[in-house]
C-alpha cells in the first residue's frame, strides 16, 4: 500500500471515499514521481454528485436565495482563492508541471472571474413583451438545474472557473470533474467554497478517468448541460451522448492556430508573440498558434531570430522563477508529441531546432522536450492539420494575403488566429477574414473575464467569458397573465 496522501472527493458538502474503495497516484511531471493518491470514481459516486446537486436545486437555499445574496458567496470564493494564491500555484505545478510564475499570475487573476459573474448575478434581467394578445406577457432568464463540467488538465483551475463561476451565478447546482491528471487544485477549491459558504450539494467535484466517472455524469437523467474543454474527439463524442438526451452543451475543443506575420511587422515583437503563442505553457493550451504563416520576403530573417529568442529560453524546474519553458504535463502527452517530431521529419518537415529531450541535467527525469521548430511545412502535411498539443511550432511561407487567408482558414479548426502587421486596414480585413473565435492583432494569447471566447468549426460549441458567458447557463421562460375579462373561444388559439 502507498503511503502517499490520500485525496477523496467532495460531493453533498461532505469528503467522501470512492465507491469502488480504489485510488490512482498522480505524478509530478518535473520528478516522474506520484506524489498523491487520487480517488477512482465510478457511476456510483457519478450518481451521488448528481443527486446531490438535485437536491440542493430543488430543495436547498441557493435557488431561492436572491441572486445577490449567491454574488456575495461567490465573491467570497474569489477573495479566498486570492488569499491562497501562492499555495493553489504550488498545488498546481506539482500536478502539471506548468511554471511557477505563470501559475502565481494565472492565479492571481482567477478572482476576477468570481467577482465579475458575482457582480452580473443580480443583473439578470427579464423583458416585457408588446404582447397582442389581451395580456401581459414577459420573460425571464432561469437557470438550466444540474450543469456538469469537465476539464482537461492544462489549465486545471482557470477552466474549472470559466465554467464554475458562470454556471453558479445564474443559480445552477454543478458537478465539475477534473482531468485524471490534475485532481488536486479543484479538490482543494472545495475547502475554499466550503468557507465562502456554499450550502452542500451546490457545487460538488468528482475525480477519475473519464470513461469511468465522467460519462456517467453526462448521460445521467437529471444532468441538464454539459460544460466541457479538452480534445475535439472527446467533445464530440460526448455531444452526442448529451443530445441523445437533449441537454444542452458547451464545448471548448481543439485547435491549430495560425499566427500570421506580414512583412512590415515589428519582427521583434512578432518573435516574442510567437513564442509566447506556441513555447509559452510547453506548447499545452488549445489556443497554441502551432502554425506560423511568414511572409516570404522576411521568412529567413524571422525564422532566424526566432530560433535565436527560442534558443536563449531557459528550460528546466518549474518551479525555478527564471524558468521559461517546463516539462509536458505526464508521459503519454510527452510520447505523442515525439511521435509528431518523427511524423513531421517523415513528411519533409525541416527541423531547424530541438525535436528531442534537451542535454541538461535538470531535465533528465521528467518529461521534457526542447522547444521545436519546423520549416518548409506545407499546409496539407499532418503535422500542420492535428493538433499537436505540444511545443512544436510549423513554418508556412505564403506571399499573398489571400493565401495567408487560405492557408489560415484551410483547417478543420477555428478556435484563434495571430496577425503581426503595422497597417491597421490590413490587420481589420484580415481580423474579418479569419475563420477563429478570437483574432489576435499585434499580440496573442490575451484572454479576459470579459470578453467572449470559444471556437469556430470543430473548435467548438457556444462562448466562455463575459456576459455572453452566462447565457449558456441559463434557459428563458415566458409568463402570461391574462387581463381579459373571459377566457376567449376556447376552440380558436392564436
Ligand atoms: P486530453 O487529451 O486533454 O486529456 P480529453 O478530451 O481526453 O483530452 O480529456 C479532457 C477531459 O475529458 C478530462 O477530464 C478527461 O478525463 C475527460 N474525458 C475523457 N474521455 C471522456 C469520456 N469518454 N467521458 C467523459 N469524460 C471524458
Amino acid at each position: 500500500m502507498s503511503d502517499l496522501p490520500k485525496l477523496n472527493m467532495y460531493i453533498d458538502g461532505q469528503w467522501v471515499e470512492p465507491a469502488s474503495g480504489h485510488y490512482f497516484e498522480t505524478v509530478d511531471p518535473f520528478t516522474a514521481k506520484p506524489w498523491a493518491q487520487v480517488a477512482r470514481g465510478n457511476a456510483e459516486d457519478a450518481d451521488r454528485a448528481i443527486q446531490a446537486a438535485e437536491r440542493a436545486f430543488r430543495k436547498g437555499p441557493w435557488r431561492r436565495m436572491h441572486p445577490s445574496e449567491r454574488g456575495r458567496i461567490i465573491y467570497r470564493l474569489g477573495e479566498l482563492i486570492e488569499k491562497y494564491a501562492d499555495e493553489l500555484a504550488e498545488i498546481e505545478v506539482r500536478d502539471n508541471g506548468r511554471l511557477l510564475a505563470e501559475m502565481q499570475h494565472q492565479i492571481r487573476y482567477l478572482p476576477k472571474w468570481y467577482y465579475y459573474y458575482a457582480g452580473l448575478a443580480d443583473k439578470i434581467e427579464g423583458v416585457v413583451h408588446p404582447c397582442d394578445k389581451p395580456a401581459l406577457s414577459y420573460s425571464r432568464p432561469e437557470p438550466l438545474g444540474v450543469c456538469v463540467g469537465i476539464v482537461p488538465w492544462n489549465a486545471p483551475l482557470l477552466l474549472f472557473s470559466l465554467k464554475a463561476a458562470p454556471a453558479l451565478a445564474a443559480g445552477n447546482t454543478l458537478v465539475m470533474k477534473p482531468a485524471e491528471h490534475t485532481s488536486a487544485t479543484a479538490l482543494k477549491l472545495m475547502e475554499l467554497a466550503e468557507a465562502a459558504g456554499f450550502p452542500a450539494g451546490v457545487v460538488n467535484v468528482v475525480t477519475g478517468f473519464g470513461k469511468e466517472v465522467g460519462e456517467p455524469l453526462v448521460t445521467h437523467p437529471l444532468t441538464r448541460h454539459l460544460g466541457f474543454t479538452g480534445s475535439t474527439a472527446t467533445g464530440a463524442h460526448l455531444y452526442s451522448l448529451a443530445a441523445k438526451d437533449v441537454k444542452r452543451a458547451s464545448l471548448e475543443l481543439g485547435g491549430k492556430s495560425p499566427n500570421i506575420v506580414f512583412e512590415d511587422a515589428d519582427l521583434d515583437n512578432a518573435v516574442r508573440g510567437v513564442v509566447g503563442g506556441i513555447f509559452g505553457a510547453t506548447g499545452q493550451t488549445c489556443i497554441a498558434g502551432s502554425r506560423l504563416l511568414v511572409h516570404r520576403s522576411v521568412h529567413d530573417r524571422f525564422i532566424e531570430k526566432l530560433a535565436a529568442f527560442t534558443r536563449s529560453a531557459r528550460i528546466g524546474d518549474p518551479r525555478n522563477m527564471s524558468t521559461q519553458i517546463g516539462p509536458i504535463a505526464n508521459q503519454m502527452q510527452y510520447d505523442k508529441v515525439l511521435g509528431y517530431v518523427d511524423i513531421a521529419r517523415g513528411e519533409g518537415a525541416e527541423l531547424v531546432l530541438g525535436g528531442k529531450r534537451p542535454d541538461l541535467a535538470e531535465c533528465a527525469t521528467g518529461f521534457f522536450i526542447e522547444p521545436t521548430i519546423f520549416t518548409g511545412v506545407k499546409n496539407d502535411m499532418r503535422i500542420a492539420r492535428e493538433e499537436v498539443f505540444g511545443p512544436v511550432l510549423s513554418a508556412i511561407v505564403f506571399d499573398e494575403l489571400e493565401e495567408a487567408v487560405e492557408i489560415a482558414n484551410d483547417s478543420e479548426f477555428g478556435l484563434a488566429a495571430g496577425v503581426w502587421t503595422a497597417d491597421m486596414k490590413r490587420a481589420l480585413r484580415m481580423s474579418d477574414l479569419l475563420d477563429a473565435g478570437s483574432v489576435w492583432i499585434n499580440t496573442y494569447r490575451d484572454i479576459s473575464y470579459t470578453t467572449p471566447f470559444g471556437g469556430y468549426k470543430k473548435s467548438g460549441i457556444g462562448r466562455e467569458n463575459g456576459v455572453e458567458g452566462i447565457r449558456e447557463y441559463l434557459q428563458t421562460k415566458a409568463v402570461w397573465i391574462s387581463t381579459a375579462e373571459e377566457v376567449a373561444n376556447p376552440f380558436v388559439i392564436g
